[in-house]
């Protein structure tokens, strides 16, 4: 208690300026060099208000209450609604703010009237103690309805709540000792008001920075596995994707193919049409496959013309089902007659239980190239050879099927 007593208000707002100020900075830097990370720059906005609102208590005493008290308060109060349109930016949450800011103009102009009415006492305190309270609560409750899984949220969320319950000190004071506090009570009252402050100010603007960091190495890793013209995944993603769903397919034991899908004679439509009208192409291949494929398949770009879709879950005779549909969808582009037509040429495989993604790739890669060799547009299945000789492979053709393979 007198440890607490004995820590001097004024270097603790001097630090929490500092702190402020810090953060404002980072957080505009934040914005000016990644504009798409959501709330950075209303958060830097906030702590900027909260800097300025800071020097204004700092000032207390030396300028007028409507300053130190009004304006310091209305803009911390602010600050906070600030912070929320933060929040709700970076959760894109639909939530409107207009309640928030209304409570902030409501409070402040009451705020400005009792402090040129002279009346800076009770009922001052308790207007500036209610409004933080509903202020900080707002937000708090937004960030523990984002917070499931999510422990860091979570803690963020129940820090900010008891922020918002410490808002209510002097309330709870006078209802514990029916009586408001006395000078001395006042004063450690503020002490730790201001060193919550300070702390919490620390607490809040590093956990949005780490929000904010965690976004963006979510960003860069979706930007690394993304290929730029297709949009698709790239090698390196749609190669880790592959990873996983073999350690999937082998811890459940389910099914697992891939196709590898290579657009026939492409550089023809390089030389002869120019490189612009190869890069439509490829897009509208791209579209092509993904208005065919099932949800929860995947596709990547292998190489220039070459493509790996992954079906998860799926034998190969269902894969060459979907694989049949997509080539169709692919020749669709092509009008009736064009001189230059689309067509792909697909190698299918299913993988053997508990095979690595090098055999798989290259059976697959091996399919693609009987697809190639049998005059391209059709597809071809390649199976790791389970009744022959071990490690063999074998062409397979269902009778039922071969129409499919064929056409
Ligand atoms: P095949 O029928 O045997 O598959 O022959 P192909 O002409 O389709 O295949 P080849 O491997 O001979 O040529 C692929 C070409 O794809 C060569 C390369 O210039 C072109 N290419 C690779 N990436 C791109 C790209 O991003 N845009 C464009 N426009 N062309 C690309
Ligand atoms: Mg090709």
């Amino acid at each position: 208690m007198s440890f607490i007593a004995s820590i001097d208000v004024g270097t603790l707002l001097g630090c929490q300026i500092v702190l402020t100020l810090v953060y404002a900075i980072v957080f505009f830097c934040m914005k000016s060099i990644y504009p798409y990370l959501r709330g950075a720059g209303a958060v830097a906005l906030a702590f900027f208000a909260a800097t300025i609102s800071n020097i204004l208590l700092l000032l207390s005493g030396s300028i007028p209450a409507f300053f130190s008290i009004g304006l310091a308060h209305c803009l911390l109060l602010s600050a906070f609604v600030l912070f929320y349109t933060g929040v709700l930016h970076f959760f894109k949450s639909p939530r409107t703010i207009r309640y928030a800011w209304a409570l902030t103009y409501i409070t402040s102009a009451l705020i400005f009237y009792l402090v040129l009415s002279h009346d800076h006492t009770r009922t001052l305190s308790y207007i500036i103690a209610v409004s933080f309270f509903l202020v900080r609560g707002v937000i708090a409750l937004e960030i523990l309805r984002h917070s499931t899984d999510r422990i860091f949220l979570k803690i963020f969320a129940f820090l900010m709540a008891a922020y918002a319950i410490f808002a209510l000190n002097r309330v709870i004071f006078l209802l514990i000792y029916a009586a408001p506090p006395n000078p001395a009570q006042r004063n450690f009252l503020q002490t730790v008001s201001v060193l919550f402050s300070v702390s919490f100010a620390f607490l809040i603007g590093l956990s949005f920075l780490l929000m904010l960091c965690g976004d963006l190495l979510t960003l860069v890793k979706d930007e690394s596995e993304r290929d730029l013209l297709s949009g698709v995944l790239n090698r390196r993603g749609i190669e880790q994707r592959l990873d996983t769903e073999l350690k999937r397919a082998e811890r459940g034991g389910h099914n697992l193919s891939i196709a590898l899908i290579d657009i026939d004679h492409f550089k023809t439509i390089n030389d002869y049409a120019g490189h612009a009208a190869g890069d439509t192409a490829l897009r509208d291949v791209v579209s092509a496959i993904s208005s065919r494929m099932r949800a929860y398949d995947s596709l990547g770009r292998f190489g220039g013309d070459e493509f790996l879709l992954i079906f998860p879950n799926t034998s190969s005779a269902d894969a060459l089902i979907v694989s049949s549909r997509i080539k169709q969808s692919v020749r669709e582009l092509s009008s009736p007659g064009a001189e230059l037509s689309l067509t792909i040429s697909i190698g299918l495989t299913q993988a053997a239980p508990g095979e690595l993604a090098g055999p798989f790739l290259a059976r697959a890669d091996k399919a693609l190239y009987n697809a190639k060799n049998a005059g391209r547009n059709c597809c071809r299945i390649l199976l790791h050879g389970t009744d022959a000789e071990a490690g063999s492979e074998r062409v397979i053709l269902p009778p039922s099927r071969s129409n499919l393979l064929q056409q």
